[in-house]
């Protein structure tokens, strides 16, 4: 791609130094180990409230630049998120480039594993888009300050359907707040994606009476699910349209834009993609139509719960608890935002803010 003025603007070294400083920055350690091809940045946004959580991404950046720039944006997500929910922990994030060319996968996550462990605990890391439970392993040879190495601790599973209990909990939430019920009984659900999170999600709203309409864009996954539940299957296109109490994202991030909000047929929005909104004004959008929503990186933090409750208390009961307190959590989002005629997401961005600054 041809790099234009624009381009060039915003991954200049300068700019990206000035996006730092705008997000809070921070400490930002980056790795070049020519022996394992690792090149590799570790971003610490904040650690007022505790070692800084965050996952670790392997991903073919195009350039240094793009990589920087993602690590420092998704990094100081982790600090608002794990602020919002009370964790006693900052936020931070890492990414590796994937190597060109051939390498030996499991001697760079041994390298990675020296550079976490040589930041002596500040950050700990997990896994992300494109590592998985045998790099955490191999990342665990070299230091304790990894989360999601199975080999290690059994109790480091899969955080999916901690994930999935905690968009339950949000769901419920949502529809006493909105709804003005308790039960789930014939409410009817539209979800977007049936991976991980949103078929276990699906499970457990039917198992609570709700009705389901889902959509994928893989075939196979939502065929898989119909073998086993009665959902209704609808196309990509469609489920963004079907009317429904709920509409939950469950697919990848940035689908809730002007144009499809306002297409909408929905009175609650509660999912667990990341960054569902394209971008902060349609929050505002979603108060003005009345659409209630449930901040994202509140109703999906069932993940990282768990896993922070694991690698603090060892205790799967403790995680268990504090996703349940997810409910409340979101309650007071929701009234907060009422009483103060605000948006959800504003509300949810506040009490964050807050959560640091009482640890300062
Ligand atoms: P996944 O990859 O298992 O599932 C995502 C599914 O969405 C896939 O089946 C994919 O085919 C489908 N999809 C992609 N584009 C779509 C579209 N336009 N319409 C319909 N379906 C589409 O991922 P997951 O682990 O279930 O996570 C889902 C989302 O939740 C992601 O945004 C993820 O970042 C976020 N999230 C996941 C967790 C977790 O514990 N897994 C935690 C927090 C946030």
């Amino acid at each position: 791609m041809k790099m234009t003025a624009r381009h060039t603007k915003i991954y200049s070294h300068e700019a990206l130094m000035r996006y730092a400083r705008q997000l809070g920055f921070g400490d930002i350690h980056y790795r070049l180990d020519p022996k394992t091809k690792l090149n590799a940045i570790i971003a610490v946004h904040n650690t007022v409230r505790g070692p800084a959580i965050g996952g670790c991404r392997f991903y073919p950046y195009r350039t240094y630049a793009h990589a920087l720039k993602d690590v420092l944006r998704l990094s100081s997500m982790m600090t608002v998120k794990n602020a919002a929910c009370g964790l006693p922990h900052g936020g931070a994030k890492s990414v590796i480039i994937t190597p060109p060319g051939e390498f030996d996968r499991k001697a760079l996550f041994n390298a990675f594993g020296d550079f976490v462990n040589d930041l002596g605990g500040t950050y700990i890391t997990a896994m992300d888009v494109g590592t998985t439970n045998q790099d955490m392993d191999d990342i665990a040879e070299r230091t304790p300050h990894v989360i999601g190495s199975v080999r290690t601790d059994v109790l480091q599973e899969d955080p999916s359907p901690y994930t999935a209990k905690g968009v339950l909990r949000g769901i419920q939430a949502a529809v006493r707040f909105k709804l003005k019920r308790e039960s789930l009984e014939n409410l009817t659900v539209a979800i977007q994606g049936a991976g991980k999170v949103g078929s276990t999600l699906a499970r457990l709203l039917y198992d609570l009476g709700a009705r389901i309409t889902i959509s994928d864009v893989d075939q196979s996954k939502v065929q898989a699910l119909r073998d086993t539940l009665p959902v209704k299957i609808v196309s990509p296109e469609e489920i963004m349209l079907t009317p429904c109490e709920v509409f939950a994202p469950c697919a990848l991030g940035g689908t809730l834009t002007h144009d499809s909000v306002a297409q909408l047929n929905c009175e609650i929005i509660a999912g667990c993609a990341n960054n569902q909104l394209a971008h902060h004004q349609v929050a505002t959008q979603l108060q003005q139509r009345g659409i209630l929503y449930a901040p994202d990186f509140i109703i999906n933090a069932g993940g990282v719960i768990q896993a922070a409750s694991v690698h603090d208390y060892h205790d799967i009961d403790i995680a268990n608890r504090k996703i349940d307190q997810l409910y409340d959590r979101l309650l007071s989002v929701f009234e907060r935002a009422e009483r103060e005629q605000r948006s959800t997401n504003a509300v949810a961005y506040q009490i964050a803010y807050e959560n640091l600054r009482s640890h300062e």
